[in-house]
This record gives C-alpha cells, structure tokens and sequence, in this order.
C-alpha cells in the first residue's frame, strides 16, 4: 500500500468497516442453551487455530492499512485459552494512522472483550494490566437455578465476582449482555435492569438469535425491543439516547440518573445499514457479517507465506462483497453454517 493511499475500508453500501471481532477460540466452559448443545460439540483440532501471532499479523494490517479501530476478542469463551494477556498486549500496542477516518485517529486502538465471566475474578486485573481497558460479560439470569438451566453449569456466582473484580480494577465500561428468550428468562427483565442500575454498569439486552448450534429458534422465542423497553419503561422511566452511530445496541438513560441501559435488537429492528463490524474466525476466517454464508480463507494466505498486501487484498475484496445485511425472518433467510460458538458475538 502506498503512503498516499488512504487507511480506509468501505464496502458497496458506503459502510467502513472500524470494529474487528476475532474470535481465539470455539471452546468454552458454558452450554449455554441458545449457543450450543450440552453434549458433542467437536472443537477445532488446535492445528487449525491461529496462533496469537497469525492473529496479531491480521489486526495490524486491518488497524494500519483499513484503519480499524476497534478490536473484541470472543470465543467461545476467550478466556479458556491460555495466555490470552500476551495477545491482548500485543493489541493494545496498535495505534491507528493518523490519517484513518476515526475518532481514535493517531491513538491505540479501543481493544475490548466479551467473556461469560466465569473466571474472571481471577484474571482481571492480569487483563487489565495487559492492556484491557473494558468488558462485556454475558449474565442471562440472577437466578442460581436458572443458571444452570441456561449455561449447564453452577457458576452465577463467580460470574457476579467477576463483574466486581473488573469494576475493582478500574475497566470502564464494564458492560453486561443478557439474551432474553421467552419463557425462560424474560421474567427477570426488572431485575437484570436493576442489578445494572444498582452496580452503575450497563445492561444490554439481546434479542434472541438464530445461531444456536442445535437450530432450534423460533421467532416467538424472540422478545423484542418495544417489548423489552415499555417493560423497563413502566418501573424505570426511560429517555432514549439519540443516534447510535454504528453501535448495535440503542441506548436509553434513566431520567432518575441511575445510568443508561441498551438494547441490541438484531431480529426486530435490524442496523445492518450502519455495520461496521467484520470477524475472524478461531480458524482464520474472514466473515463480513454474524450471519454470512460465505468466508475468506485468511489462514491459508497466512499459512503459505502471503504478503501483507495479498492478505490485504483478500480483505478488501471480501468487504466489496458484503451483503446490505442479513434476512432474517424472510424466506431468503439461510442460517450459516456455523453456530455462535464458532463465529464469536
Ligand atoms: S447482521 Fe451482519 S450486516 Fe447486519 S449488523 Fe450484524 S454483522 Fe452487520
């Protein structure tokens, strides 16, 4: 890439592409019940995931020669593999071109992660002094039943010390998701909105999507943004905050000033016209969008002594091909191959 040339990618729609999700593993220590089966997932042969420094070389060229400025890293569960805080620093250390279309232009780049919090008590201050300077932690319920009902494991607790030990570290935003489903969890609404409210820390809830590895959503167990919000609405009055901008989540502000609480409704009120997200894959796999039927093959570019400006090439002709968004509840709708565990939120 020349000098001249501007750190920048756009696709066909006019969206640039910004926030990078890579996910470093399709393992994980949860079943939860709208990712992925109790039993028989086969993991990938650890042959076939990028190493930390195939990934790394992936985020450099995005950050210097796209311009990205954000980098989530998800799983799975990006905490079961090991060493994570080598590749974390190894993020934070990228600065964005002065030259890129960014708020961050000339600064480090913005590297977050969404973890389902089981270990995090024990790891947050090691993330934090790696570099990581905020978090998304998945809790569907308050309920230690219901827990175990959800994610097949008895672990509410360390998941709330967890969330504690993240904010006793200084990470800010320190951010909860919570998808709802009908019938299982979409009871508690008031009382996730609450726990955000009480810890001073920013609920967002997720409409239920078709990604679970056992295939078995449904539309009507989807509970929806105005269902979700008029539900708040009646306990905690509610002002909506202006425009998202790229952000998959709306947000709403307290009007008692007990902070914000979001929403991200990707089945009921799709934002695909704003994306700027593109993913990487455990495996090395480029998908320009969660529910992409096509990817690229970065590993084997990686894997094969490619330059810099092929991987680059690769990536930019991908995004020209990405798609307006995604059709779910069309008849177009096909569900990727891939389960959630395996492509990472
Ligand atoms: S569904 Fe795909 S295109 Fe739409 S916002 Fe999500 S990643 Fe972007």
């Amino acid at each position: 890439m020349s000098s001249a040339t501007k750190p920048e990618l756009i696709d066909s729609f006019g969206r640039t592409v910004r926030d990078l999700r890579i996910s470093v593993t399709d393992r994980c220590n949860f079943r939860c019940t709208y990712c992925m089966p109790e039993e028989g997932m086969v993991w990938l042969p650890r042959t076939e995931v990028l190493t930390y420094e195939e990934i790394a070389r992936v985020a450099r060229i995005c950050v210097e020669r796209f311009g990205v400025d954000g980098i989530r890293l998800t799983g799975g569960e990006p905490t079961v593999r090991a060493h994570l805080t080598k590749l974390i620093s190894a993020l934070a250390v990228l600065t964005v071109p002065a030259a890129a279309n960014s708020p961050l232009a000339g600064q480090p780049i913005d590297v977050a992660v969404t973890t389902n919090g089981a270990t995090l008590a024990l790891v947050a201050a090691d993330l934090q002094r790696a570099g990581l300077r905020r978090i998304n932690v998945s809790l569907d319920t308050l309920n230690r039943e219901k827990f175990k009902q959800i994610t097949k494991r008895d672990e509410l607790a360390s998941v709330l010390e967890g969330i504690d030990a993240a904010i006793a570290v200084g990470m800010a935003p320190v951010k909860v998701n919570a998808v709802v489903q009908r019938g299982v969890n979409d009871d508690e609404i008031i009382a996730l909105a609450t726990f955000g409210r009480e810890k001073n820390i920013e609920v967002r809830f997720i409409e239920f999507m078709p990604l679970d590895a056992q295939a078995g959503w449904l539309n009507n167990a989807v509970v929806g943004q105005d269902e979700i919000v008029s539900t708040i609405n009646e306990v905690f009055a509610l002002e909506q905050i202006a425009s998202r901008g790229a952000a998959p989540a709306d947000r709403w502000r307290y009007l008692d000033g007990k902070g914000t609480v979001g929403v991200i409704p990707t089945v009921t009120k799709p934002f695909c016209g704003d994306c700027d997200r593109v993913r990487l894959t455990a495996d090395g796999q480029f998908r320009t969008c969660l529910f992409a039927t096509d990817e690229f093959d970065v590993r084997a570019l990686l894997r094969n002594g490619a330059s810099d400006d092929a991987i680059e090439a690769l990536l930019r002709r991908a995004v020209g091909e990405k798609w307006a968004g995604h059709t779910i509840g069309q008849v177009s709708f096909v569900r990727p191959r891939r389960s959630m565990s395996q492509i990472g939120g």
